[in-house]
């Protein structure tokens, strides 16, 4: 057994937990060469990508072998200039990394929140580490069970933190990086995009055999400055250069020479998320050099050539924005019907209702969306959405449509009907919250209120997304999951949910997860 591991967040602790508290995660991290603070990097780029967690925030910097960190609750804030000169003091250093949270492991109080955020550190026997994390990990009883018995005091808080402590386990074991992350990418079962930094300073980013979740690379144009980001967008606004996307357990490294490439697992099976396209990624981030835009319009004009009698039968296109926004774009083009954009946001009501918490969703939802009444009134409505997860927020929307007049609303529903949970990192992790599980198409319709709702079909996003169906993930829509562990869960949470048995939440955290409640 290892010494005493110590877990240098508690070094440095958070300096604010001001602020309401939000929830997905997005990663980031630099390197810059021109011996000047990488921090203004890593901040844009966690303020780029915002989107992908709203919960909690951290960042951390490498400087003269020692690590900074700075984390807090809520939205990455808004620095004023004055304020800069005393971020550049607390966070030195020319290499960093960042990430934006919400919580898919763990639990869900302020205070767990702030442990479980990331960036991670830890440290034992003269080996230390920092890790951002973007994924979720699966079989986390199994790694506790192995941590523990390898650190004398070892108490996970989530799995971010089994990631970085399997980590430093590993290179403890092993001086050099690549041998390292090997076994790591070996051992766990789940979705985990990484990037980070050793105790030497040196500067990885890393991806699961699956490649599930994003992680791209790009470079400044004087090629002084590197970066790995979730999404490109945090790449644009750094004014970097987009390299390449990391492949399904892939090593990427960066020294002064530029990057270095390994590929450690041998033949992996790519099973990308689906769901990247039609909700999470920003529509200006780019995969494979098409934007998420583009994508999402082609996934309006499949809806309409899927279900043309219900185009024919409609007057005028509406979107939920703003994930609605770019397949109405692609509705108005393959119909020729007028896209009223009848349906706002209100600017600063900016939480996604999806993340929201469950006892805030109802009110929130209803205060975010506001329709323009006459514009609806007497008309025969579609309204374009990315996905019904719950079906909660859809109805709400209904509702509204109704009340100001609107004699039919037909949903187009770009995302398949969601009938399993995800165990890659969204929280959906029940099959009792997701309306598509045990209700068909045309009973989610009544539900919800709508006279028909139109998915588009699996082939046609498929077709969209410019991949081939086995080089993506779409188990929350197939039932069929890329990981072992993760296939057999499901298919164990299902029988008893069938049997009537009352889930619980997040079952890959649970001690016996066959065990039911
Ligand atoms: S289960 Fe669904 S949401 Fe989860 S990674 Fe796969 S496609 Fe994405």
């Amino acid at each position: 057994m290892y010494q005493k591991r110590i877990n240098t967040s508690s070094l440095y602790p958070p300096t604010s937990a001001e602020g309401d508290i939000r929830i997905g995660c997005g990663i980031f991290g630099a390197i810059s060469f021109k011996n000047e603070p990488i921090f203004p990097s890593v901040y844009w780029g966690l303020r780029a990508q915002n989107h992908r967690g709203h919960q909690s925030h951290g960042f951390l910097t490498y400087d003269s072998e020692r690590f900074y960190l700075h984390k807090s609750l809520d939205l990455v804030p808004k620095l004023k200039t004055s304020a800069i000169q005393e971020w550049f003091g607390r966070l030195p250093g020319s290499i960093g990394i960042g990430n934006v949270r919400y919580t898919t492991s763990g639990k869900c109080d302020d205070q767990s929140i702030i442990k479980g955020t990331q960036p991670m550190t830890a440290e034992a026997n003269g080996a230390k580490v920092a890790v951002s994390f973007n994924g979720n990990i699966v079989n986390t009883q199994q790694l506790k069970m192995e941590l523990n018995g390898q650190f004398q005091d070892y108490t996970c808080s989530c799995d971010s933190d089994l990631v970085c402590q399997k980590l430093l386990l590993e290179l403890m074991r092993q001086k050099d990086l690549a041998l390292a992350v090997k076994p790591v990418m070996e051992s766990l079962d789940g979705a985990f995009s990484v990037t980070g930094i050793t105790g030497n300073g040196d500067f990885f980013a890393f991806k699961d055999p699956h490649g599930i979740k994003p992680l791209c690379a790009g470079h400044s144009p004087d090629g002084k400055v590197f970066a790995f980001s979730s999404e490109t967008v945090s790449l644009d606004i750094n004014g970097l250069i987009r390299d390449f996307e990391l492949n399904p357990g892939e090593l990427a490294t960066v020294a002064e020479d530029g990057l270095k490439r390994q590929q450690l697992i041998a033949n992996p099976r790519k099973a990308f998320c689906a769901f990247e396209y039609a909700y999470f990624a920003r529509p200006d981030s780019t995969f494979d050099g098409r934007y998420v835009y583009e994508i999402r319009e082609e996934f309006g004009r499949n809806i309409v050539n899927e279900f043309p009698e219900i185009t024919k039968d409609a007057d005028v296109i509406l979107s939920v924005p703003e994930t609605g926004d770019d397949p109405a774009m692609g509705v108005h083009e393959a119909s020729g019907l007028r896209w009223e954009r009848a349906s706002r946001r209100h600017r600063y009501v900016t939480e996604r209702a999806f993340i929201l918490l469950n006892d805030e969703r109802f009110s929130t939802i209803d205060r975010k969306v506001n329709i323009l009444g006459s514009k609806v009134e007497g008309k025969r409505v579609i309204i374009t959405e990315d996905s019904i997860v719950r079906g909660d927020t859809t109805k709400v929307i209904i509702e509204k449509l109704r009340k100001a007049g609107a004699k039919k609303v037909y949903m187009f529903v770009t995302f398949p009907r969601i009938i399993g949970p995800c165990f890659y990192g969204i929280d959906m992790s029940t099959y009792g919250q997701l309306i598509g599980s045990n209700h068909n198409t045309e009973e989610i319709a009544k539900i919800i209120g709508a006279d028909a709702v139109c998915y588009q079909s699996h082939e046609s996003l498929v077709k969209a997304t410019g991949e081939k169906s086995d080089d993506l993930c779409m188990a929350c829509i197939t039932g069929k999951y890329p990981t072992p562990l993760a296939q057999k869960m499901a298919d164990e949470m299902r029988a008893r949910f069938l049997n009537g048995f009352k889930e619980k939440t997040r079952i890959y955290e649970t001690e016996d997860p066959a065990a039911p409640s």
